[in-house]
């Protein structure tokens, strides 16, 4: 389907000019000179407009050659919208010397844009480097500019050339123009078949329209409708480019939408200031019509027209400049809002992928009291059985401990948890610390002399404390845990606390390895544990213990951190407001 629109879209032009030059009395003619001011004059300015906001939006990422096709299409809209404002008898009586560039500038329009086509269709994979790119921009832009002067300051140069121009002049820029578009097209063609890209492919159709469209500008009576089919080409390639150009970069959200507003105002201001133009002109020619004055009428009707043009113009003009400032505002938010966006959705992608991570950290962690567990149960199960009698007690044992340790990280899981979800509260009751403390640490006696370590309690017997004794129990229990996880046999490690002005300050020190500086603060964050040494002694939890004793100390309005303990190990120490305000006092 696609193909067979391509195939029409290339033969029916053809065929058209085909059958107007074997017919030329078949060949319709439509002599519209206002008509073609207006319609040449609106569209030339909006395509300018629109090819020079897409060379502004893609310019600086987009495959060269397709910021040559807008380019192409920028100069080919300038240099026809002096094609329409020079109609003669429009803004200026028919014997102006600037009448001339309504021809010439038709021819330059198709000659120069092919040559900007052509050099597109020569970017390759490395393709002429941006800073040639910017030069092609510049000197275009001073050939456009070059000619504009040339037509408003000494329009009599054009028509110097024109008188002088013989009939070969005209032919040679006839072959170069349709040689330039022939290459151009070869030259996108062979690009396309390449890269089978969108907009490579459109190109090469539009390149082809233009040998057409040159053609019928070159070689058919003016007002003729083979001579008006050169305008469509032109009008089609351009929308064709654009369309695709845009649809093809869109994603790249560079077009932001004060683009879109200065592209839509001055197309607007434009349509407007012609459209108040022409009922100027419409109104006068009625006034001058019924006064008769029919001498002065012709120059009056060029001012007046140009007047239109210039009120419409002012007006529309300062009305969107109003606007701009609007929407420049609203553009600011916008882009500050995607961007803000933007980083959020990469933090939450982030955040995403760790938690991934941890997942897997955690299971993996859990895997290990599990994987000892039903070791031990399959041993217990393949003993023989007067093996199994002598062997029982160390594998309970060595269960039962791996049972507590898994109990214990599921515990901690689920303790963080609930704190982050704001359902645990610590509920305060009045205790004796050294009654909590021996309760609390009783079974690490026994592990102390299973360990070969050294555990001392020191706390005097009389300190009330208003606290949670379940939660702080746990904090306990994870701090000396820690304490007797990271030290080796043959360690000590000493519990004590003290009352000092409303608070309670409760230590718990060991030998053992210490903790770097640098993880001091770190290891109180979800999930964190310092680095595993090459024996991977120090990964022996899932990094929520001290978390969690983080929360418990926050819920009761204290703290906890940790130093290095004097003469190597460290030094958790928990602060809590104990409660009982100045009842509480140091022992002595
Ligand atoms: P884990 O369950 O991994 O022990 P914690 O939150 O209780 O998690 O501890 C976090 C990390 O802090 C531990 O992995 C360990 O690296 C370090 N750590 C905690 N207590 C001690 C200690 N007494 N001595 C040395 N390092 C410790």
């Amino acid at each position: 389907m696609r193909r067979s629109l391509t195939v029409a879209s290339v033969l029916v032009p053809l065929l058209l000019l085909v059958f107007f030059w074997l017919r030329p009395d078949y060949d319709p003619v439509l002599a519209i000179p206002l008509s073609h001011f207006y319609i040449v004059t609106f569209t030339s300015f909006a395509a300018a407009v629109v090819s020079f906001l897409l060379v502004i939006a893609i310019g600086s990422f987009a495959h060269r050659r397709h910021v040559l096709a807008a380019v192409s299409f920028a100069v080919m809209s300038s240099l026809f919208m002096v094609h329409g404002l020079t109609t003669p008898g429009a803004l200026i009586p028919s014997d102006h010397p600037a009448v001339p560039a309504v021809t010439w500038s038709a021819w330059l329009t198709l000659f120069s844009g092919g040559i900007i086509f052509a050099l597109a269709g020569f970017d390759g994979p490395e393709g002429p480097s941006r800073l040639l790119l910017r030069r092609i921009i510049l000197v275009v832009g001073a050939g456009i500019m070059i000619y504009l002067s040339i037509v408003i300051t000494i329009p009599q140069w054009l028509g110097a050339i024109e008188a002088n121009a013989a009939p070969w002049h005209r032919r040679l820029l006839f072959f170069s123009t349709l040689a330039v578009w022939l290459l151009a097209a070869l030259q996108m063609w062979r690009v396309w078949r390449a890269t089978r890209h969108r907009i490579d492919g459109v190109l090469t159709l539009v390149a082809v329209w233009m040998i057409q469209g040159s053609i019928s500008l070159h070689l058919f009576p003016v007002w003729n409708g083979s001579w008006w089919l050169y305008h469509f080409l032109l009008l089609a390639g351009f929308l064709f480019t654009a369309f695709v150009l845009f649809t093809g970069y869109e994603q790249s959200r560079r077009f932001s939408l004060i683009r879109y507003y200065v592209g839509a105002s001055l197309i607007m201001t434009a349509l407007l200031a012609l459209a108040a133009s022409y009922l100027f002109t419409r109104y006068a020619e009625r006034t001058l019509g019924a006064a008769g004055d029919l001498s002065q009428m012709a120059n009056t009707i060029l001012e007046v027209r140009a007047v239109g043009l210039l009120i419409g113009a002012g007006t529309m003009g300062l009305l969107f400049a109003v606007l701009l400032v609007v929407v420049t505002r609203a553009d600011r938010i916008l882009t500050t809002r995607t961007r803000e966006l933007a980083i959020a959705y990469r933090d939450l992608r982030r955040a995403e992928e760790m938690r991934d991570d941890l997942t897997h950290m955690i299971v993996h962690d859990l895997r290990t009291p599990l994987t000892a567990i039903s070791a031990s149960l399959s041993l217990l199960k393949r003993l023989p059985e007067g093996k199994r009698q002598e062997m029982q007690g160390r594998i309970v044992a060595r269960t039962s401990r791996a049972a507590e340790r898994l109990d214990s990280m599921i515990d901690d899981i689920l303790m963080v948890a609930k704190f982050e979800t704001g359902e645990l509260h610590p509920s305060t009751e009045r205790v004796q610390l050294a009654d909590l403390l021996s309760e609390q640490l009783d079974p690490f006696r026994a592990q102390a002399v299973a360990e070969d370590k050294v555990l001392t309690i020191d706390c005097a017997p009389d300190i009330p404390v208003e606290l949670d004794p379940v939660l702080t129990g746990r904090v306990l229990d994870n701090l000396v845990g820690n304490a007797f996880k990271y030290t080796e046999p043959g360690g000590h490690i000493t519990v004590s606390a003290e009352a000092a002005n409303g608070n309670l300050l409760l230590r718990v020190r060991d030998d053992g390895q210490g903790i770097p500086d640098d993880f001091k603060e770190y290891i109180f964050q979800k999930f964190s544990q310092v680095p595993a040494d090459a024996d991977g002694s120090r990964r022996k939890g899932a990094g929520l213990g001290l978390t969690f004793c983080r929360l418990v100390a926050e819920a009761h309005g204290g703290r906890i951190w940790v130093e290095d303990a004097p003469g190597g190990g460290s030094e958790f120490k928990l602060q809590l407001p104990a409660g009982l305000g100045q009842q509480l006092s140091s022992p002595e």
